[in-house]
């Protein structure tokens, strides 16, 4: 087929190359010319595991290409895949500004092009907007009827940031929602020959499974790290009492996110809370577990700021920096909020984090580096023994093997703080200058 992939972030980027990579015939669009360019030239806008090779791969053969053009791209494809961001407005609630931008330019180009041309909205928003607001934007712009005139259909991501590629081709579940039976054909082949189950809903009914998934992610992170606080406060390894629960299968418990380890973040979880409990309030809905989530995760984040005063030292180094290991994305970075905290309170704080230095090099995340968190950027260190040689106390928020390979052991240097429970952490918990966070 050929597809237009509005958006060429972390999900439109992945969707785009594997696309390309399962055959089909692949424009990128975006209003970004960095990303339009480092695709052009066969690198990802993006670090993730894979990408990188897989974009080279698929713009070498012919089969992706990227443009800034959106009549170009729509006049000469069947689907446009719609990946733009949906993030918090201030007050929680969603902000659907770019979808709204999408719809109305493809509409316009969909009202001179002949044929039936099918519109997915892959973004993650809330339950009604796709029928109460986008679809009145295209049928206004194209000037003719949804479903009839061209197609619809809402398609969420259920990729992880950091393993995106291979969860692309290995999808937990596939949802199409779909505004008729056509346009969700046009969607169950796009993604012909992958694994997993394939659900078709109504349109609404994708949109909520999207925040069913996230709300309850970001319960069950909360949910370890409260028990794990506690456990560790009453001298539990709560490590083992998870792996003896988790065992339990006959309550069909999956182990994912049940880890106590560092509190959550991403550019999804957080904002995908909050506009549902925005929602919910909207609606006079008393949702007091999920309001409740963000705050649970903010007071995890401050017993590692606190376990940092409680030392007593002043020269902070911090290993990690993106909102998860194997990404470079810092968008509401549990690290970065806690690199924050403590350099609000004065620390003198060191930070490495290898895909970040790397991308800013690249120039993909340099903007945002440089005008939401210039306050960070002069802290960035170009090696882990920088921030080493720096450090009184140290905060170990990845197990990036670099950092791993160069942590002391025996009291020998800074005191570790260990965010993210070390692959070692079982010996170390015995070393002096060794503190682990909620386990
Ligand atoms: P992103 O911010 O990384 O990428 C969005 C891209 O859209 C940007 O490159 C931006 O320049 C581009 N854009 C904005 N307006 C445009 C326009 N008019 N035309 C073309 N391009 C335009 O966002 P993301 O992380 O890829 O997330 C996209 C959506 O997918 C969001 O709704 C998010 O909630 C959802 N989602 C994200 C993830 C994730 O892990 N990041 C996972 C599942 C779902």
């Amino acid at each position: 087929m050929k597809i237009s992939v509005f958006g060429l972030g972390y999900v439109g980027c992945v969707s785009a190359a594997c696309l390309a990579g399962l055959g089909h015939e692949v424009v990128g669009v975006d209003v970004n010319q960095v990303k339009v360019d480092l695709v052009n030239d066969g690198k990802a806008p993006v670090v993730e595991e894979r990408i990188g090779e897989l974009i080279a791969e698929v713009v070498g053969n012919g089969a992706l290409r990227a443009t800034g053009d959106v009549r170009e791209a729509v006049l000469g494809s069947e689907v446009s895949l719609v990946c733009v961001g949906t993030p918090s407005e201030p007050n929680g609630s969603l902000c659907t500004t770019y979808l709204e931008r999408v719809a109305e330019q493809i509409g316009a180009v969909l009202a001179e092009r002949g044929g039936r041309h099918t519109v997915v909205f892959r973004s993650t928003m809330l339950p009604g907007t796709c029928l109460n607001l986008l679809v009145p934007i295209l049928e206004k712009h194209v000037g003719g009827t949804a479903g009839v005139d061209f197609g619809v259909a809402v398609n969420p991501e259920f990729l992880r940031e950091g393993t995106s590629v291979r969860d692309f081709f290995d999808p937990p579940k596939t949802v199409i929602g779909e505004f008729d039976p056509a346009s969700g054909d046009v969607v169950a082949a796009l993604y012909e020959g992958l694994p997993g189950e394939v659900f078709r809903v109504p349109v609404p009914t994708a949109e909520a499974i999207k925040y069913a998934d996230n709300a309850f992610h970001g319960l069950k992170i909360g949910f370890a790290n409260e028990l794990g606080a506690v456990c560790q406060a009453l001298g539990v390894d709560s490590h083992q009492v998870m792996d003896v629960f988790l065992a339990d299968r006959k309550l069909n418990i999956s182990p994912a996110y049940l880890r106590p380890g560092f509190a959550f973040g991403g550019s999804c979880l957080p904002k995908d809370l909050r506009s549902l409990v925005h929602a919910a309030q909207r609606a006079d809905v008393s949702v007091p577990i999920l309001s409740h989530v963000l705050p649970s995760n903010s007071a995890h984040l401050q017993r590692a700021v606190e376990l940092v005063e409680r030392t007593g030292r002043r020269r902070v180094g911090l290993f990690g920096l993106s909102f998860k290991p194997g990404t470079d994305d810092l968008r509401e970075s549990p690290l970065v909020e806690l690199a924050e905290r403590l350099f609000g309170k004065g620390y003198d704080l060191k930070i490495y984090d290898a895909n970040v230095s790397l991308s800013r090099l690249l120039g993909a995340n340099r903007e945002y580096i440089e005008t939401r968190l210039p306050h960070l950027a002069q802290l960035l260190a170009d090696s882990v023994g920088e921030v080493l040689e720096h450090a009184e106390v140290c905060l170990v928020g990845t197990k990036e093997p670099a950092v791993l390979a160069a942590l002391p052991h025996g009291g020998d240097g800074p005191v570790l703080i260990d965010l993210v429970r070390l692959p070692d952490a079982e010996a170390r918990r015995a070393e002096p200058g060794y503190v682990g966070l909620a386990w």
